[in-house]
């Protein structure tokens, strides 16, 4: 039996960073919810279940490394988030894991504000890069990812995304958005690939993203003088986690009520 006072946290290594917990405190408090959410740095994805049950949680968030180890420790999987096999959401329902994926929605619902999508171009091909490729097949939309390297291209491939290294780039094709997912840019002032592809693509996409938040990366700033319209990803993390906490309190609030606390973790 769990005590009425519900516990969440975000579950990660590195996790001091975070901002999960002022967002989805902001929400809790704001809500009028008895709950409260922390931070826990897991350095072992293997414990991460018994950790889960260790501290009587309710739910947690899942981030960098665990979101794969987070998808074999849950004993349910529901949605979007079988297809990319990661997950960034569990919740404790009648005594089991349930897990979710809610970058996939929560970029969706940032980008298709922005105006129509029906072609992406993705750098990247990490765990991010799989959630929104995923999310735009889910939508029967065209999906194209450019990685520097071969070896993670497999996962898409496999899947029938069509795929391109840096040497085997093709100039000149139109996508309706570019979308940075790489981690170029988040500590060192540098583009996700040669200079040539970026501004080439730069000059055939209608919209440009950059996951990383609260930053303007050399990729952003360069889709800024290009005059794309443009944002970073601080709308993506906003909406993961409210999308997260209809999963936390089964769907009782609506995504519009939840957001307007949540962002004050954005001011
Ligand atoms: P992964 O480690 O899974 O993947 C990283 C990818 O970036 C790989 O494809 C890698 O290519 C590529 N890469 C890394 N460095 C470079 C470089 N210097 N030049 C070109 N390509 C590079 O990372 P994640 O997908 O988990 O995260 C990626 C980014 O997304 C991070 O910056 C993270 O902060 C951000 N993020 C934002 C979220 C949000 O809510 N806004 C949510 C989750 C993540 P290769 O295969 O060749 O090594």
């Amino acid at each position: 039996m769990r005590k009425s006072h519900k516990l969440f946290a975000i579950f990660g290594d590195p996790v001091s960073h975070s901002i999960s917990p002022l967002m989805h405190n902001y929400a809790m408090r704001g809500l009028g919810i008895d709950a409260c959410y922390t931070r826990y740095r897991l350095e072992e994805g293997t414990k991460l279940a018994e950790t889960f049950h260790q501290l009587r949680l309710s739910g947690v968030n899942v981030t960098v490394p665990h979101k794969e180890a987070a998808y074999h420790a849950c004993d349910r999987v529901e949605g979007i988030a079988n297809e990319i096999e990661a997950v960034n959401t569990i919740v404790l329902q009648e005594d089991k894991l349930v897990g979710y994926n809610t970058d996939a929605p929560g970029f969706l619902k940032s980008v298709l504000q922005m105006g129509h999508i029906s072609s992406v171009c993705i750098l990247g091909a990490g765990g991010t890069a799989k959630a929104i490729a995923s999310a735009f097949k889910a939508r029967k939309n065209s999906v194209t990812i450019i990685n520097r390297s071969p070896n993670r291209l497999e996962w898409f491939e496999k899947r029938g995304y069509r795929c391109m290294t840096w040497e085997t780039f093709k100039a000149g094709e139109h996508y309706d958005l570019l979308v940075n997912t790489t981690s170029a840019g988040l500590q060192e002032a540098m583009l996700p690939a040669p200079e040539t592809i970026i501004f080439n693509l730069l000059r055939h996409t209608s919209y440009a993203i950059d996951v990383i938040y609260n930053k303007t990366t050399p990729f952003l700033q360069a889709a800024k003088e290009a005059g794309i319209p443009c944002k970073d990803g601080s709308e993506m993390l906003l909406y993961q986690g409210v999308i997260a906490f209809t999963h936390f309190f089964a769907h009782r609030y609506t995504e519009e009520e939840i957001e307007v606390f949540m962002k004050r973790a954005f001011v």
